[in-house]
């Protein structure tokens, strides 16, 4: 499969080009050149989600060097239960697939360990990529997880010194080689601005085969239209029916996810986009004009977007954008969903899930019956614990995969706000032995 650039003037001819640069060299973001067709009779849904993940991005990979090694990155990077729970036990309907099974309690661990397990296979043990990854949240950790052990690829995380809640910075420095946190002394802009310095840092970049696994980076985006496409054909094969979607987005990483799902033949009936209150999804879906905005902070916090990147892709596919609809959630109805739920029927959201739930108690009576409906759960509530807590009135435990982060021991460096410091460290990190 070959792959095009959303901005018209780039083009690559293989996956593994695709991976290594992230975004296109004209600025855009890639795309296949067609969307393929899977046959869904052959598409097992009641295989494990790893072997259906191994057909279903066949396609993406044919052709490719990486593409022998594709079952054995997906039974990797989808060893997590990706369970469909019914949240509501009035409501057998009503389904939330969790997506926060993986040992960073977050959908994120899935693409990075897709991602990382690829970069692996495609670097070099004795001259490993460098994946640079400025982070303010839930990335950050899935990816230095994802590293851990590699041979061919290192990560070097950046986050910002004192910025960061206490149970983040754990998660942020308790990877072991070849993973190196770095503790920035500056905000989290001044991260991102070191990563962009060191990528136009030609030298830099050679001498340490720079990469990164950003949001835009379709070999993140893959694994989460997989698990979504794995879910729908569970459902379809129960209830008969194609499920609706109701998906928490942001940075439209899960929204296109999901229309990208649905436009290959995957049985997913409408998609109702949930945001929270910023603004610029809701007003374009409202008007069809898209204009981004300065980003307000919110609860669901790893949704705080204004100007939602992967955006350009939904626009280049204009054929497949029917059924397709907004619904804002602001703080106040995130808190009102999470009491009420979880007053209702015990069910504990996080606030990304939260939007999704409410999001869906908004649709009429009749749209909620007609059709089974699965809400994406993004994270587990434990990692919002300090929002979530409070509304519910008792104390939420850990996941197993989270308590465990508890014992290990974290390590980090503090370098200044400059490139050389980074430069430095990233000259000293350590490479895990082959
Ligand atoms: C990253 C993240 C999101 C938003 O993902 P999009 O790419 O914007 O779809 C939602 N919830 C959680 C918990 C996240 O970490």
């Amino acid at each position: 499969m070959k792959f095009v650039s959303t901005g018209g003037n780039a083009k690559s001819d293989s996956i593994s080009e695709v991976l290594l640069r992230g975004a296109a060299s004209d600025g855009g973001l890639y795309l296949p050149d067609h969307l393929p067709a899977p046959d869904w009779t052959e598409l097992g849904a009641d295989g494990s989600l790893a072997d259906f993940a191994g057909q279903f991005l066949e396609p993406f990979f044919a052709g490719d060097p990486l593409a022998k090694a594709l079952p054995d990155i997906c039974a990797a990077a989808f060893d997590a239960p990706v369970p469909l729970v019914t949240p509501d036990p009035g409501r057998p309907q009503l389904q939330a697939v969790e997506l926060f099974h993986g040992p960073t309690g977050a959908f994120k661990d899935f693409g990075a360990r897709f991602l990382m397990g690829c970069f692996d296979r495609l670097g070099d043990a004795g001259h490993p990529l460098t994946v640079l990854a400025a982070t303010s949240g839930d990335t950050g950790g899935a990816v230095g997880c994802a590293a851990e052990g590699m041979a061919a690829v290192r990560a070097i995380i950046l986050f910002p010194k004192g910025r960061v809640s206490p149970f983040q910075e754990r998660q942020l420095t308790c990877w072991r080689d070849p993973v190196q946190a770095l503790e920035v002394e500056g905000d989290f802009d001044d991260c991102q601005r070191l990563v962009k310095a060191a990528f136009a840092d030609a030298q830099l970049t050679a001498r340490h085969r720079l990469t990164s696994a950003n949001s835009i980076n379709l070999g993140r985006l893959l694994p989460q239209a997989t698990y979504l496409a794995h879910a729908a054909a569970r459902t379809f094969s129960r209830f008969g029916a194609k499920p609706g979607f109701v998906i928490p987005t942001g940075n439209l990483g899960h929204g296109f996810a999901a229309v990208l799902a649905r436009s290959m033949g995957a049985p997913i009936g409408p998609i109702r986009l949930s945001t929270n209150a910023n603004r610029t999804l809701k007003d374009w879906s409202a008007s069809g004009r898209y204009a981004s905005r300065p980003s307000v902070a919110t609860l669901a916090n790893a949704m705080d977007v204004g100007a939602p990147s992967n955006f350009e892709r939904l626009a280049a596919l204009p054929n497949q954008l029917h059924d397709l609809t907004v619904e804002l959630v602001d703080d106040a109805a995130i808190k009102a969903r999470i009491r009420s739920d979880f007053a209702t029927s015990g069910y504990v959201w996080c606030p990304h899930s939260a939007t999704a739930a409410e999001a869906f108690a908004r649709l009429p009576q009749d749209a909620q019956a007609e059709r089974p409906w699965i809400l994406a759960a993004t994270a587990h509530p434990y990692k919002f614990l300090e929002t979530v807590e409070p509304l519910i009135g008792r104390t939420i435990d850990p996941p197993p995969a989270l308590a465990a982060i508890f014992d290990r021991p974290t390590a980090k460096r503090t370098i200044a706000n400059d490139v050389p410091s980074l430069a430095d460290a990233l000259g000293s990190a350590t490479v895990a032995a082959p």
